[in-house]
């Protein structure tokens, strides 16, 4: 298998090192060997971006644009294709994979248009005789640092406002999913990417924190918390710009009045769809002591119908987790769950599968408390606990009792406590009546607390990082 390339100053250059890509679901299916950029290769490509900035600042938005269309294009016309590597490098289910190709495809689509639509602002002086004109322009060159859970839409929502606002960059994506960002930048290639303004450097996560955080004007990274807290130390020291998209330990509540079927579809969504594997994961589950026994009953009645295997079967609910040491930490927490006195309503156990995949069953925990190492610590897996309350106030309590703050959601029927609720819990997204993962992409998306830092990603908000404004005074 020849190594493919990562991509620098507008060339396919190969690394010293590489990196095999393999299923999670089958790791004798091997995706592809794949370039990894030392930190002398993470400079090269910096240099790139650089040499590259100044020059597509003064491009003219209607080519950034009609870029950005043209990559939109390619990436929906191959749904199927891409969503076929995505299923293999990082265990989705076909629909799951398929459905993050056209949400890519569609944030390419939205900032094709922001390009051309976003603009500053003009406002008269308080004193007489001046106006003021505010006006947005690009912060420069910015690294991005991604995960592997959602290898070509998160690289999107990055890659297409820097583009869209006149930046250059260089994309670090996570070391289990290679393969999907070489695609994404074959494609940005195919539509015309002028040389350096975009660049692609696989490689490992260490390297990427010493070499690709000097020399830039901002770094946007999605990750870990852990991981995150290193990137935010390293740019202040630096003053750069940053912003931090981070993990969850999102609360579902469910009150007394909601309507089960509701409640129940939400949390098998939430908490178990893409193996548990997505930072809106809902792995608290907050329940009114009026229903919570038929909510646990409706739940793992329907838990145990779910199918846990290779994506590649087409019955295949919830896919493999993406590697062995992550498998290993959720069964881990499966026992830190039952030493902490949780009982297992539901799963607890690994798949042994056909392949040597990475499976486990979805798993509830019943009889847990707020303050249990599973309740507090992000797990990344298809592992929730329910968590009793007397009713809304002590739900509502339990819902911020965290660390973490990015998704929350309540299954009610009543206005007066989703209002409540929505104004009240301390996150950056709220859903009522839905699940806590599932988002649009043109509206804002972010955390509070440990799970974000900085200005927000998606819609018209993403503006504020990737362009700075000046303020101009003009005497008449
Ligand atoms: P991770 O932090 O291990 O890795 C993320 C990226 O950081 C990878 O590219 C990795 O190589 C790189 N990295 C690792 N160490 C580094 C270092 N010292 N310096 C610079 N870069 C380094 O996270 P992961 O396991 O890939 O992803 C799962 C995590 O991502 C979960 O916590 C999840 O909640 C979070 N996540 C958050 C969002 C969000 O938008 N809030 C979205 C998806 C995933």
């Amino acid at each position: 298998m020849t190594q493919k390339a990562n991509y620098i100053d507008g060339d396919w250059v190969n690394g010293n090192a590489t990196i095999t890509s393999l299923n999670p679901a089958d790791p004798q299916d091997v995706i592809g060997i794949y370039a990894s950029a030392d930190e002398a290769q993470m400079r090269q490509a910096i240099a790139a971006a650089r040499a590259a900035a100044p020059g597509w600042e003064r491009s003219a938005t209607q080519v950034r644009s009609d870029l950005l269309f043209r990559v939109a294009h390619e990436i929906l016309s191959r749904k199927e294709e891409l969503g076929a590597l995505i299923s293999r490098e990082a265990g989705k289910t076909t629909a799951d994979a398929q459905g993050e190709v056209v949400r890519a495809g569609q944030v390419f689509q939205f900032f094709a248009g922001e390009a051309v639509r976003y603009g500053g602002e003009s406002l008269p002086s308080v004193r007489p005789d001046i106006g003021v004109q505010i006006s947005r322009h690009p912060v420069g060159v910015v690294s991005m640092i991604t995960p592997w859970n959602f290898p070509i839409a998160i690289p999107a929502w990055k890659i297409a406002p820097a583009i869209a606002f006149g930046n250059t960059l260089v994309l670090k994506p996570s070391e289990y999913t290679p393969g999907v960002a070489w695609e994404l930048f074959a494609i940005l290639e195919r539509a015309g990417l002028p040389k350096g303004v975009a660049n692609l450097v696989n490689g490992e996560g260490a390297a990427a924190g010493r070499a690709l955080l000097e020399g830039v004007d901002a770094v946007s990274f999605t990750g870990s918390v852990a991981t995150g807290r290193k990137i935010a130390a390293a740019a202040s020291e630096r003053m750069i710009r940053v912003q931090l998209e981070m993990g969850g330990k999102n609360p579902l509540v469910v009150l007394d009045d909601a309507d089960l079927d509701v409640a129940v579809e939400c949390a098998l969504n939430g908490a178990f769809y893409s193996a548990g594997q997505r930072c809106t994961a809902s792995s608290r589950l907050i329940v009114a002591d009026g229903i919570h026994d038929r909510f646990v009953q409706a739940l793992t009645t329907r838990m145990r119908a779910l199918v846990v295997g290779d994506p590649r079967d087409s019955v295949t609910q919830i896919g493999p987790i993406i590697n062995a040491p992550q498998l290993e930490k959720i069964l881990g927490y499966i026992e830190i769950g039952r030493g902490e006195g949780a009982m297992v309503a539901e799963g607890g156990k690994r798949v042994v599968a056909a392949t040597a995949g990475n499976f486990v069953r979805p798993t509830l925990f019943t009889e847990s408390s707020n303050a249990m190492r599973i309740n507090r610590e992000e797990i990344f897996g298809p592992v929730a606990a329910v968590i009793r309350v007397s009713g809304y106030d002590e739900a509502l309590q339990v819902a911020n009792d965290t660390p973490f703050g990015l998704s929350s959601g309540i299954c009610t029927t009543s206005l007066k406590y989703a209002t409540h609720y929505r104004l009240n819990v301390r996150s950056g997204l709220t859903m009522v009546n839905l699940p806590t993962a599932g988002l649009d992409y043109h509206v804002p998306f972010g955390g509070v607390k440990a799970s974000s830092f900085g200005p927000r990603e998606q819609g018209r908000y993403a503006v504020d990082f990737y362009t700075s404004t000046k303020t101009a005074y003009i005497g008449y």
